[in-house]
């Protein structure tokens, strides 16, 4: 039976589906720019399907919205299409960004690595800040509203809510972010507007994620946190190393050099389906990162020195936490723990500071996108102008933020290419609206 759907009642000059991150950015700094350089307003509406904007960027930083970082730089950003990113980058840098959140009322901060977060170290101050100036600009917002269909007519474009209500616009941006945390709306459902006008998806993959690796180790020292270096390798090559406090959990590794590396994981992953026994990809960790393996060999030759009655068991006590300590003493010393520690051999301790220097873990893949906090791949950027974001397929059809096929380390990166991208559509329709309003007064003179 065919569906009957309501009646056309609402047209908005401009439509941004998914009220996240880059969309709010997005209709704020439309309405600023087009009242810059039109005297006609125009009509805005955000659609947003869960009952409140800005879910996902509530969660952000921890709670506390890490937004951009003072170490901006176009190589924070990766994608199929490399570079693609760049223009936006540069255009609507971090200073932009601080510039757009003070017109707005937010104060911030940075910490002493490079991170911005609000003042208040609340996200929701972020938040409300945004939805205020929502408010203030009479941004139309169609909360608890599902667009679930799209498609380009002569006259413009008509898309379709969950509840059969059609609305009509000239231009509508696809803000809905990607896959990842799909619990926030971000469901990958933003993907399936955008096959349906022809664009081609590069499947989604994890991206900053916890790794998961074979247990025996993690299971045996799970829950302690260590401040440590994690390399990691593939094909006997290293790909990336990170360094900052390493948590064990019972299926991997966490924290945020973890964290940091997770991307080159899941795309090594990915790449290679199943990977052979050969190219097993691995982390090795450094619990010893500000000193060199000779240096931590001596160390235990003094402590081996100064405490000879100790039991082995005991040797690295004081030193490293006292879980980590037993699991790499029994991994290294294959005769009875009881024993004194002045019976450990020269070879033995050689074999604790390369354990310590360089504990090797098999990686065995990634938590899935349900953990993961942003998504590798999306809406293929070929297909979209990089100076404008507008699709090269269907015109007057926008997307920015993470519904696209860029992703960007962790440390602010990601809110950054929301708020970069979001303002370069936001400039494009802004030249457009004013365009064809000298043409209608050249028109109306003639
Ligand atoms: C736990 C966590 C912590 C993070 N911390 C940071 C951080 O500190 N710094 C950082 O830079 N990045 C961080 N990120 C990543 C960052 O939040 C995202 O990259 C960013 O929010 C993406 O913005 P977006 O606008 O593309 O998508 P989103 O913010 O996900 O917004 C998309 C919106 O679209 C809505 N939507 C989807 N489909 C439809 C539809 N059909 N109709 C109507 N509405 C729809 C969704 O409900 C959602 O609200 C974090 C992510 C997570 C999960």
């Amino acid at each position: 039976m065919k569906e009957v759907l309501r009646e056309e009642t609402s047209k908005y000059d401009f439509v941004i589906i998914g009220g996240g991150s880059s969309g709010m950015a997005c209709a704020i700094m439309l309405s600023d720019l087009v009242k810059e350089k039109s005297p006609t307003p125009i009509s805005i509406a955000i659609f947003e399907q869960n009952k409140r904007l800005g879910k996902k960027l509530l969660l952000t930083g921890n709670g506390r919205c890490n937004l951009t970082n003072r170490t901006l730089s176009p190589n924070r950003y990766h994608g199929h299409n490399k570079g693609f990113s760049d223009f936006a980058i540069e255009s609507f840098d971090n200073k932009a960004t601080l510039r757009f959140f003070s017109s707005i009322g937010l104060t911030t901060i940075d910490d002493e690595s490079g991170k911005t977060f609000p003042f208040s170290m609340h996200s929701s101050s972020v938040l409300d800040s945004m939805r205020f100036a929502i408010e203030d600009r009479l941004i139309t917002v169609f909360a608890e509203t599902k667009i679930v269909s799209l498609e380009k007519r002569a006259d413009g474009f008509r898309l379709v809510d969950s509840t059969r209500r059609c609305y009509r616009s000239d231009h509508v941006v696809i803000a809905c972010g990607g896959a990842a945390s799909p619990f926030t709306g971000s469901d990958g459902n933003g993907y399936d507007l955008l096959r349906k006008a022809g664009h081609r998806i590069i499947s989604p993959i994890p991206g900053i994620v916890q790794i998961k690796t074979e247990t025996e180790f993690v299971k045996a020292v799970s829950g302690v946190k260590v401040y440590a270096k994690v390399h990691f390798f593939h094909d006997g090559s290293e790909i990336r190393s990170e360094e900052g406090e390493l948590l064990f959990t019972d299926y991997g590794i966490s924290g945020p050099p973890v964290l940091q590396l997770s991307g080159d994981v899941s795309r090594i992953l990915s790449r290679e389906g199943n990977i052979s026994d050969r190219t097993l990809p691995e982390v090795r960790i450094d619990f010893f990162p500000g000193q060199s393996a000779e240096q931590v060999l001596n160390q235990l030759k003094v402590r081996r020195n100064a405490f000879p009655n100790r039991r082995i068991e005991q040797f690295l006590v004081g030193l490293v936490h006292n879980r980590l300590a037993v699991r790499l003493t029994k991994e290294t010393i294959h005769k009875p723990l009881s024993l004194p520690v002045s019976t450990i051999s020269d070879e033995e301790l050689t074999g604790f500071s390369q354990n310590m220097k360089q504990k090797r873990i098999i990686v065995t893949g990634t938590m899935p996108l349900q953990n993961a906090q942003i998504t590798i791949g999306g809406a293929d950027t070929n297909e979209f102008d990089p100076n404008t974001m507008q699709s090269r397929i269907c015109p007057g059809l926008y997307a920015c933020g993470e519904v696209l096929d860029v992703d960007g380390d962790c440390g602010g990166y990601n809110l950054q290419w929301a708020w970069s991208s979001a303002f370069l559509v936001a400039t494009d329709i802004a030249k457009r609206v004013s365009k064809n309003e000298s043409s209608e007064r050249e028109e109306k003179r003639k």
